[in-house]
């Protein structure tokens, strides 16, 4: 049995306010608890700009196969016709191959008469491990054209829970992917506690019922915070409603504030600011989130 709770912060799409919830999570958790943070968001991996720090490590990241050529090849053109992909073009007789293109089936290789073409792993993107004052931070970045995303996400889970297990860590909070798809199924997989953030407009509501959905699928224990809960006070309720009725436990709800922006330019959470308007409302998000993932 593993001896940290893991709790991801995800929502239906991006810009709800995810990332600062989960640095003013990562700020309030430090006080009381040792923690490894985690960014599996790793299409668009920003919680370092909230939570910055001294890289300790990066590493390559491989994933899956890409065909390359050598120089035996005798320009027979066969690998360009036999691609399924289209991947192979011949031009001026010699084979180009589309890096983005190739799925690395192998089939060109097979079938080079010169036995000039190789398969060889593909490097998808690069693994960081960073230190901050809030836990050692877990986060990647996918290469220009990396579609291994979900590949890339258990990497980083991965070298969050080593961490955890090396440092006797009792939480990983991760910043999770937004959406519902396959970086969000690698990162939801195992995890204790799922903390959505939504926002009170129709399109949010849409986007809670199918994250709650697939986050249920999984079985795990769904908590829900409604940001920016006063722009729309008739949708807000319908969202309470929808949680109550489908599983979601709605934890708390914050206003909208301009300090989401402030803490962001001033690359710390909300928490640290000095005169944060809605201080009160996060204390009571974090302190929820944090005693019902931990018991
Ligand atoms: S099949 Fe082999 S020899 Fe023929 S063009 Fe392709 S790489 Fe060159
Ligand atoms: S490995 Fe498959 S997809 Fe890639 S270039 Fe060769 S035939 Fe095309």
């Amino acid at each position: 049995m593993k001896s940290y709770k893991e709790l991801l912060i995800i929502s239906g799409k991006g810009g709800s306010g995810k990332t600062s919830i989960t640095a003013a999570l990562a700020a309030y958790a430090k006080n009381n608890l040792r923690t490894v943070l985690a960014d599996c968001d790793v299409d668009a991996a920003d919680l370092n700009l909230v939570i910055p720090g001294r890289l300790d490590k990066r590493a390559d990241f491989y994933s899956g196969f890409v065909a390359i050529t050598g120089d035996d090849c005798v320009g027979c053109g066969k690998c360009g016709e036999l691609c399924p992909f289209d991947a192979i073009k011949i031009i001026e007789g010699k084979p180009a191959i589309s890096e983005n293109g190739c799925e690395g089936c192998g089939i060109c290789e097979d079938h080079c008469p010169a036995g000039s073409i190789k398969l060889v792993e593909a490097l998808c993107g690069q693994i960081f491990l960073t230190k901050t004052d809030k836990g050692m931070l877990s986060h990647a970045r996918l290469g220009v054209g990396g579609e291994n995303s979900g590949k890339l996400v258990s990497a980083v889970r991965k070298q969050a829970q080593e961490i955890a297990v090396k440092s006797q860590a009792e939480l990983i909070i991760s910043d999770g992917p937004p959406g519902i798809g396959c970086p969000v199924i690698a990162s939801i997989t195992d995890t204790d506690v799922a903390l959505v953030v939504t926002e009170p407009t129709l399109s949010g509501l849409h986007d809670l019922e199918r994250v709650i959905r697939l986050t249920k699928h999984f079985g795990v224990k769904i908590l829900v915070c409604i940001n920016k809960c006063d722009i729309n006070p008739d949708v807000k309720d319908r969202i309470s409603d929808f949680c109550r009725n489908n599983g979601g436990e709605l934890i708390g709800n914050i206003r909208y504030s301009e300090d989401f922006t402030r803490a962001q330019n001033d690359r710390c959470s909300v928490l640290e600011l000095a005169d944060c308007e809605i201080f009160g409302e996060i204390i009571f998000v974090c302190e929820n989130v944090l005693m019902k993932t931990m018991n």
